[in-house]
């Protein structure tokens, strides 16, 4: 098994408040991670974390054989290896769907604009809305707008793909072909840690389930023994509770 993502004792403080806890994680490649929890317990923190959007005061953190620290090069590295879907898109508004997908290839990657949107349309094809190209995000629908995000970060071809709670600010009826696109990248290898209260998603793609309270990780195994038979009675109640 290779980690592609370590994460050993990890604290990390908002001034006082200790919102991670000793955090210890390992991702193996090609491992899908399914992270649950209550609101505040974390979660969010601890993605940001792997992609050094927040840093952590305590513990190490090692992604794809990188010790993540504030050196420039290093969060280069990291960066280009870890792409982020999140709850809001976090599209360009006033960019295409084609512009918001080579943005990235052409500015970070330096690709020519021609390659740029070969690729673009690669992975608007993958998600299944190349017709979508030329339009702006907002004319798109919230479940067509997050699949252009998923597209967009596998444009820069990372190894690795956080998605903090990609389906939350969805209407139920758009969830799914979100939750379709990312079993598909599931399915073709990609290693993956989602954020996300789908349970249903969650058992069938998941190798490993994690659940977070109060900034520790309370309960992590294999997702059927985590479903099956909790250790901790917290998950049960939570898994009750979002059913
Ligand atoms: P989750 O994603 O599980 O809902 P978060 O990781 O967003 O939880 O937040 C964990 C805790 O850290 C919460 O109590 C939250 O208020 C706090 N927190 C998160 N980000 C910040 C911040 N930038 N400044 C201060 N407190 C924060
Ligand atoms: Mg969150």
């Amino acid at each position: 098994m290779v980690a592609l993502i370590s994460m050993r004792k990890v604290s990390k403080f908002f001034d006082t408040f200790q919102a991670l806890k000793d955090v210890s994680l390992d991702v193996n490649l090609g491992e899908k991670v399914v992270i649950c929890g209550p609101s505040g317990s974390g979660k969010s923190t601890l993605i940001r974390c792997i992609n050094r959007l927040e840093a952590h005061e305590q513990g190490e953190i090692i992604v794809d054989g990188v010790t993540l620290t504030d050196d420039k090069a290093t969060l280069e590295k990291i960066r280009g290896n870890v792409g982020m879907v999140f709850q809001q898109f976090n599209l360009f508004p006033h960019l295409t769907v084609l512009e918001n997908l080579t943005l990235g290839p052409r500015r970070v990657l330096g690709l020519d604009p021609k390659a740029a949107e070969e690729r673009a349309m690669k992975y608007l094809n993958r998600v299944r809305i190349p017709d979508q190209a030329d339009k702006l995000p907002r004319q798109l629908s919230g479940g067509q707008q997050q699949r252009v995000a998923i597209a967009r970060s596998l444009c820069m071809e990372p190894r690795i793909l956080l998605f903090d709670e990609p389906t939350s600010a969805l209407d139920p009826e758009m969830i799914a072909e979100v939750l379709d696109v990312m079993s598909e990248l599931a399915r073709d290898g990609m290693t993956m840690v989602v954020v996300t209260h789908e349970m249903g998603f969650a058992r069938r793609v998941a190798d490993k389930m994690v659940f977070m309270d109060k900034g520790q990780i309370v309960e992590v195994g294999p997702t059927e023994q985590v479903f099956t038979a909790p250790k901790s009675a917290r998950f049960g109640a939570f898994i009750q509770q979002i059913l």
